[in-house]
């Protein structure tokens, strides 16, 4: 029998009440400030800001306000902000843009650890002739110095004005790279630096001008944000060729008519982080310290990344023998939500754990825990409890089929 929309609606709110959420490396809830402030812009306020009357004025200095509270997130300056559609966007805008202002002769260096809109884009490149080096990391997770100057010495041979990219933070493992020393190394080569700090800004400190970047990805839906809007911030020395062709707008980078509530609802999020930036890491330090604890006290866990410095909220491990795409099916069975690593790359092991010297068969069993503003102790004790259970049941399972 086929339930009414309404009543399947219901359930769903409730099973979704009910859920431990703990994926907000893949998304966060919308801030309830967030949406009062997007409201508006959803309702009576929905001039086009492009015009000159006074409905449309109020839209664009919404717009030029939000502008200013992204740019404050990462000390940048406002006029360095272009909202896009979200950090894929703003890494493909990086990368194609650079390739196709500089020159796809030019030499194009990633880190083996990037996001797939960073990685895919990378490759597509080298089909339109961008010569493609990738940069090791090594056992931490943490970009390995003399790979980087191997990398600039091919960036080199194609000429001067060749990009590197290299995420702030990753989102399998909260790994933080050392931006402000890789960027020195990537400076002297003669070469451009981008950064995606989509997983990085607003769970940790990011400041643009003092990381030495030209480029930087963000994304409002990993700050409690709306999903679908996101920036690149650009030192005004960079030339780019805007993947988008239209009225103009966003500086000539990106045209069209902006989505004022999703930029409004990313400013007002920025700003929170910003404010908040200091209790809400203390306190997912907190949190993850407890949750290392306890998994510490399992038999047999094992922890990635630990030995590099860490976003505050993300613990990736791994029980070995525990598929982790099939340990998160039986997790969402006990109310618990969380993903095997990366959303975007469910189902094969993970490059990154890959690129960090992990055996194909342990990174197949990557758990990512990535905490947030609503999660409690109490949520972490679940899921322990919830993954004792499942380690047991695959104990018992193995025993029934040993040989006799
Ligand atoms: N880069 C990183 C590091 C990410 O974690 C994500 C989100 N999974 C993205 C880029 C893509 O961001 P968006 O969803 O805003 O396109």
């Amino acid at each position: 029998m086929r339930l009414p929309a309404a009543v399947r609606f219901a359930i769903a709110m409730v099973g979704e009440m009910k859920m431990i959420y703990l994926d907000h490396n893949g998304s966060t809830p919308l801030a309830p400030d967030v949406k009062e402030a997007m409201l508006p812009y959803l309702e009576g306020r929905f001039a086009n800001p492009s015009g000159s009357y006074r409905a449309a004025r109020q839209a664009r200095a919404a717009i030029e306000h939000a502008r200013e509270q992204v740019a404050a997130l990462v000390d940048a300056h406002p006029g360095q902000v272009i909202f896009t559609s979200g950090a894929t966007e703003a890494n493909n805008l990086a990368l194609q843009g650079w390739a196709q202002a500089a020159g796809l002769s030019r030499g194009l260096a990633v880190s083996a650890v990037e996001h797939a809109s960073v990685r895919v884009v990378a490759h597509a490149l080298t089909a339109r002739g961008v010569a493609f080096t990738e940069i090791a990391v090594d056992k931490t997770g943490l970009i390995d110095a003399s790979g980087l100057d191997e990398a600039l010495v091919q960036l080199r041979a194609r000429g001067a004005g060749g990009l590197v990219s290299v995420m702030y933070a990753n989102n399998e493992t909260g790994v933080i790279q050392d931006l402000p020393a890789i960027a020195e190394q990537v400076r002297n080569a003669g070469a451009w630096l981008h950064s995606d700090a989509a997983q990085a800004a607003g769970k940790i400190e990011v400041d643009f001008a003092a990381s030495g970047v030209h480029l930087m990805s963000l994304s409002a839906h990993k700050l409690y944000g709306p999903k679908g809007i996101g920036a690149l911030v650009v030192d005004k020395v960079m030339a780019l060729t805007p993947l988008l062709y239209g009225g103009g707008h966003e500086r000539g980078l990106r045209a069209g008519t902006e989505n004022v509530a999703a930029i409004v609802g990313f400013g007002v999020a920025a700003e929170i982080a910003r404010r908040e930036l200091a209790a809400r890491s203390a306190r997912m330090r907190d949190l993850r310290d407890y949750l290392e604890r306890r998994l510490r006290a399992l038999p047999q866990v094992v922890l990635f990344g630990e030995l590099a410095p860490r976003l505050p909220n993300t613990v990736c491990l791994a029980v070995p023998g525990l598929d982790g795409e099939s340990l998160v099916m039986r997790l969402d069975q006990h109310g618990l939500a969380l993903s095997s690593g990366a959303n975007c790359s469910s189902g094969q092991p993970s490059h990154v754990l890959l690129a960090m010297g992990v055996a194909p068969d342990l990174a197949r069993c990557a758990l990512r825990v990535s905490l947030g503003e609503g999660n409690t102790v109490g949520d972490i004790d679940a899921l322990i409890e919830a993954l004792v259970q499942e380690i047991e049941a695959s104990r018992s399972a193995a025993a029934a089929w040993a040989p006799l």
